[in-house]
């Protein structure tokens, strides 16, 4: 029997970057890698998005290790680098710089690099995260454009910190003020992540910047993947290992959290917090066995959860149970948990085999 395990279905993969395609065909398309792929597998996922123009890490590990795999697209660092050395290895590298403050365009102003690296001007429209100030643009823009270790040509982007309410008037804000700030210029821009191109059209601009939706998850609030056409990558499974009666008013599991109101059976599943299962999915989150869904009852442990089986004998020891994927999305996953599905994707742990398939 199989414990703990991630399969990945590529096809699914590159289904969802055809279905980016679609929906922002005159854009390119810089897919975002960090974490581990969204726990999905940096390199693999990297090699596999063949149709991809650019690629996107947080951090310059992230990106030596995608260069380590034979990875010679561009690659994006989202936090751009902090420490002068860095900047010289993402010279040579090719990795393309995000600018966000001024510490970090003074330290491109004193660089003397092997070859001129590309440089995103960041600027903050509205998440208050990272970013220059919108009225620092002219002076901030200037300044980069006199380095001569920054390439000729700078390109613009800002981040969204609401795009996912198609409700919330933040988003046209954020897209009126980066417009407003940059006029006159003619650069590459890059505006939009997964809710951005699901639901924010004129954010599309030269560029954009998916990361969960090429995983096959709804970036949108109160909705799943396929309600935007988007086909599930992940699909988290393991197995019973055990199976056991108890009677009515027996309880199951640490700090006797469950009690039985009747007589049941409880089958165990060997997927647990040590796998990156949430510790705090709750009894009635459901999983799928043999097509069918049977829900959580007690507390989640390290390495196990306990599942009420009822009086249904058709399931049997070794018998395979899915936690997430095609049948039952991550996303109502994550609202049982009440987290949202980026992280219970990235929390998966080195403990969990991955298949490629
Ligand atoms: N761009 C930036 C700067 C990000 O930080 C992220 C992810 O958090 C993305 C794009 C991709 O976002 P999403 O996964 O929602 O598409």
């Amino acid at each position: 029997m199989r414990l703990a395990c991630a399969e990945i279905n590529l096809t699914a993969l590159n289904h969802n970057l055809a279905r980016v395609k679609e929906l922002a065909p005159g854009s390119r398309i810089m897919a975002v890698l960090k974490a581990n792929a969204y726990g999905h597998g940096l390199v693999t996922i990297a090699q596999n998005l063949v149709d991809a123009d650019a690629f996107a890490v947080a951090r310059i590990d992230e990106a030596l290790a995608l260069r380590a795999g034979g990875v010679i697209k561009p690659i994006v660092l989202l936090e751009g680098v902090f420490r002068a050395e860095d900047l010289a290895i993402a010279a040579t590298s090719n990795f393309n710089v995000v600018v966000h403050d001024e510490a970090q365009l003074v330290m491109l102003e004193n660089a003397q690099l092997a070859s001129p690296i590309t440089a995103w001007l960041k600027l903050d429209t509205g998440m208050h995260r990272l970013g220059i100030e919108p009225n620092q643009c002219h002076d901030m823009y200037t300044r980069l454009e006199r380095c001569v270790s920054v390439a000729e040509n700078i390109k613009l982007m800002t981040h969204f910190a609401c795009a996912d309410d198609l409700d919330d008037g933040k988003t046209t804000e954020q897209m009126a003020l980066f417009f407003d700030s940059i006029k006159g210029r003619n650069n590459e821009l890059c505006l939009a992540n997964s809710a951005g191109i699901v639901g924010w059209p004129n954010s599309h601009c030269d560029w954009v910047r998916p990361g969960l939706m090429l995983y096959g998850v709804s970036p949108m609030i109160d909705s799943t993947g396929q309600d935007h056409q988007l086909t599930a990558v992940m699909r988290l499974t393991s197995s019973i290992i055990a199976i056991r009666d108890v009677k009515a008013g027996e309880t199951v599991g640490y700090g006797s959290a469950w009690r039985a109101a009747s007589d049941t059976r409880i089958g165990v599943v060997a997927m647990g917090y040590g796998d990156g299962y949430p510790r705090h999915a709750p009894n009635g989150t459901p999983v799928m066995i043999q097509g069918k869904r049977f829900t959580i009852v007690g507390r989640v442990s390290m390495d196990m959860i306990t599942v009420e089986l009822g009086y249904d004998d058709s399931v049997a020891l070794g018998d395979e149970v899915e936690l997430w994927g095609p049948n039952l999305p991550v996303e109502q996953i994550a609202q049982f948990a009440t987290t949202i599905p980026y992280e219970l994707l990235c929390n998966i742990t080195p403990r969990v085999e991955y298949k490629y398939i």
